[in-house]
């Protein structure tokens, strides 16, 4: 039986933990293997950093590990991890899109995907089940960024298996600790490490798990060729930030769910849209797959003035992109995270400039809603 999820953040399981520290003299963190080469002494596999590196196959495994996948590569960001999926792909294939994800994977599909003669098709999944036969893939992020609509994966999973396509979920949001897509079906995984999994806004990391041996097997030789792969300190640093998942998801959750409810009781708000409201759209489905409901939440405003006051007078919520680290943020998607996203997507999605994000960290909920009090009070003056 595999053990709990808060020891995986820290321990692989026993036989392979004892492994690596056989190999680096006990090592409890694990050593920073900063060599690009690796002299032909031992029969233990490293050539060469850009195929493996022993600080990136731990923190591989531990990302594996809580993923419940069967192999994990990392790579140099979020967007890299996204590249190197999309390399499945050949000419003439077709990719279904959530019409809803992270502003940067829209661009990727549409500047780079479309050019090597890939069709991405954008669709609202979580309201449109269909998967036309023939699909390559269904590429998806629950709960979606930042509209926070929430798919149902066993289904889709189903409908994209029954097309003969891929499910792929980038599932940077919820973190493995809340949620966990291959079982539901998905077939690949995809992280911003930078978020929740690093979790300090520190460094740029990112991941692609899947369960698939032969799936795994391709991924791996595509990240030796492309070579976006993570440095050994960046891996480190991730190691080290994975140790304290549990603690500050659940942490940074508790925060959201203070924050949201203070935001529903204000008159400047318009609407909160955060899946952990009883009354969210999505709150059924995020029982039956997710074991929690994440730390970012979206908020719409009576005006765009209000928007804009709340960015330039919160002091201790920054005002930055990003999410997912131990300090909160305020986004602004529209001119931000979001920017390059076509305005006919992001009307369609409800997207308007009327909408903040918030990242809830970890700081103490007295001083956030205390922020937020004041900030509404200026933002109107
Ligand atoms: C940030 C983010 C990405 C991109 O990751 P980087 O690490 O910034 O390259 C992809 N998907 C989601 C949902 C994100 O939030």
């Amino acid at each position: 039986m595999s053990q709990d999820i808060e020891t995986r953040c820290l321990h692989l399981p026993e036989e392979e933990e004892q492994r690596e520290l056989m190999a680096s003299h006990g090592a409890l963190s694990i050593p920073i293997y900063q060599t690009a080469t690796f002299a032909h002494v031992t029969d233990d596999g490293y050539d060469y950093s850009r195929e493996s590196n022993p600080t990136r196959a731990h923190l591989e495994k531990i990302v594996a590990g809580l993923e419940n996948g069967c192999d994990c590569v990392a790579t140099s960001s979020g967007m890299a991890a996204i590249a190197l999926v999309m390399e499945l792909f050949t000419p003439g294939d077709i990719v279904l899109s959530d019409s809803d994800l992270y502003g940067g994977s829209i661009r990727f599909f549409q500047t780079v995907t479309e050019k090597y003669g890939v069709k991405v098709v954008n669709r609202p999944l979580y309201r449109d089940y269909t998967v036309e036969s023939g699909t390559a893939a269904v590429y998806l992020e629950t709960p979606t960024n930042p509209m926070m609509h929430v798919t149902d994966m066993a289904r889709i999973a189903e409908s994209a298996h029954s097309a003969g396509a891929l499910l792929i979920v980038d599932n940077t949001f919820l973190s493995p600790y809340f949620q966990n897509p291959l079982d539901f079906g998905a077939d690949i995984v995809i992280h911003s490490g930078t978020k929740f999994l690093a979790g300090h806004h520190d460094v740029l990391a990112g991941f692609v798990v899947t369960r698939r041996p032969e799936l795994a097997g391709k991924l791996r030789r595509l990240s030796v060729t492309t070579g976006a792969v993570l440095s050994p300190q960046d891996c480190w640093l991730v190691t080290r930030g994975i140790k304290t998942l549990a603690l500050r998801m659940d942490r940074a959750q508790e925060n959201a769910i203070a924050v949201a409810n203070f935001l529903l009781e204000r008159p400047e708000v318009e609407k909160v849209l955060y899946p952990g409201l009883p009354d969210a759209e999505g709150y059924a489905i995020m029982e039956k797959q997710a074991r929690g409901f994440g730390a970012v939440l979206t908020v719409e405003l009576k005006s765009a003035a209000l928007a804009r006051g709340i960015l330039q007078h919160t002091h201790l919520i920054k005002f930055a992109e990003s999410l997912g680290g131990t300090e909160s943020l305020v986004t602004y998607p529209i001119t931000q995270t979001h920017a390059d996203v076509p305005v006919s997507i992001r009307e369609a999605n409800g997207l308007n400039d009327r909408i903040v994000r918030f990242s809830l960290g970890i700081e103490s909920e007295r001083d956030l809603i205390a922020d937020l009090k004041r900030t509404f009070d200026e933002a109107e003056e």
